[in-house]
């Protein structure tokens, strides 16, 4: 590991991880040249990175929304963490040294700092959301691992090194915490954790994690039933229920089990009145449409979740019933750096426990076929020390 001051010796390459076929489900493991760090950037060498659902759909170009198809040679991940081997100029103001353990998430960098491509006549504007803590809803956001080269899944030799835009949207990791646990925080904590800030729920109210057994729904559910005092029901398909139960859930539903019009009434079997919030983590339709079923009177949607393809509206969002029942439909994109603090801390403590296992660049293919095909529960972190 580095340490502090010394600067470490940077490779002129790397090998990545690269969509080679965007639009496909391929990956090619090449040798890239090594970004050197630009003015106010920082070269991270990577030890850990999540592997995200939006990895899978920026691979597949399948988000209608993104503005422009992922270029061929793309390096994805945005839940990548290792120690600053590198400072670019001007890249020390922002508190950091060489050998500090940080995190490169969703957001790379945002208005806030300001970039020469940036449009001013948005980011002058104020108010701005980088400036309310929303910059996952910045105008001029980067996107790691779509719009920055190389920021996750690379490694050289036993190095891997990653380009972080901004110092100061990297994300101080302690030390204490195992990297397989700290990387999947970078993402899957912050955005969760942000979401279940906005739902409205007070400790020891229902709150169901529709999608609770991936690596939004686990991280989620843990977040809420133990870092938060929610009671949570999780919902997903039935191979996931022990990971469901594990990760702090009271219930299971195992969602083949009820169609749309009884999967309300079991929440309601369940709680009574009805869930104080329902978290949708999956990018499915058809869990949006069943959701505000499950909600009891002034509860909150909250969508998470992208859908991929043609968009579709959310199912049975009358106005009548929404101002009868007083229930809200909210979204959350990504969290700020102040939540990304708060989750890291909250796993450094414990209390974040969610099934997680580590792969080696040569599997990532495979993993992002059972992706695909919703074959994951919890999450899987690419650990650049095995091969
Ligand atoms: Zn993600």
């Amino acid at each position: 590991m580095s340490t502090a001051n010394v600067a470490p010796e940077v490779p002129t390459t790397h090998k990545a991880c690269v969509y080679d076929k965007p639009g496909t489900c391929s990956i090619a493991i090449r040798d890239v040249p090594t970004p050197a760090p630009g003015p106010n950037e920082v070269l991270v060498k990577l030890t850990h990175s999540g592997i995200c659902h939006s990895d899978h759909g920026i691979m597949m170009n399948s988000w209608k929304t993104l503005p422009v198809p992922t270029k061929t040679g793309q390096v994805g991940g945005h839940e990548g963490l290792g120690h600053i081997v590198k400072l670019g100029e001007g890249a020390e103001k922002a508190g950091v040294k060489i050998g500090d353990r940080v995190g490169i998430k969703w957001v790379s960098s945002a208005a806030t700092v300001r970039k020469p491509e940036a449009r001013a006549d948005l980011c002058v504007l104020l108010p701005a959301p980088c400036t309310e803590g929303l910059e996952g809803l910045c105008f001029n956001q980067r996107i790691s691992g779509y719009y920055t080269p190389g920021n996750s899944h690379l490694r050289q030799e036993q190095e891997a090194a990653a380009r972080a835009n901004s110092p100061s949207y990297v994300t101080p990791i302690p030390e204490s915490l195992p990297g397989e646990l700290a990387a999947p925080m970078l993402c899957a904590g912050v955005t969760t954790y942000s979401a279940l800030r906005k739902c409205g729920a007070s400790p020891g109210q229902w709150v169901v994690i529709s999608g609770a057994g991936g690596g939004l729904g686990t991280v989620a559910t843990s977040l809420a039933a133990r870092g938060m005092g929610f009671r949570v029901i999780g919902i997903d398909m039935p191979g996931k229920k022990e990971s469901v139960l594990e990760s702090g859930a009271e219930h299971f539903i195992d969602l083949t089990q009820f169609d749309d019009a009884s999967i309300g009434k079991e929440v309601k079997k369940l709680t009574g009145l009805g869930a104080a919030a329902v978290i949708v983590c999956t990018g499915n339709n058809r869990a949006y449409g069943q959701a505000l079923s499950m909600l009891r009177f002034s509860g909150t949607l909250v969508c998470v979740g992208m859908p991929t393809g043609e968009q579709v509206p959310i199912a049975n969002a009358f106005p009548s019933t929404l101002v009868q029942q007083g229930h809200r439909i909210v979204a959350s994109a990504v969290g700020n750096r102040r939540e990304a603090i708060d989750t890291l801390d909250m796993a450094t403590r414990g209390v974040v426990k969610f099934p997680v296992r580590t792969v080696g660049m040569s599997e990532l293919q495979s993993v992002f076929e059972d992706m695909g095909e919703g074959k994951i529960t919890g999450r899987v972190v690419l650990d650049f020390s095995s091969a």
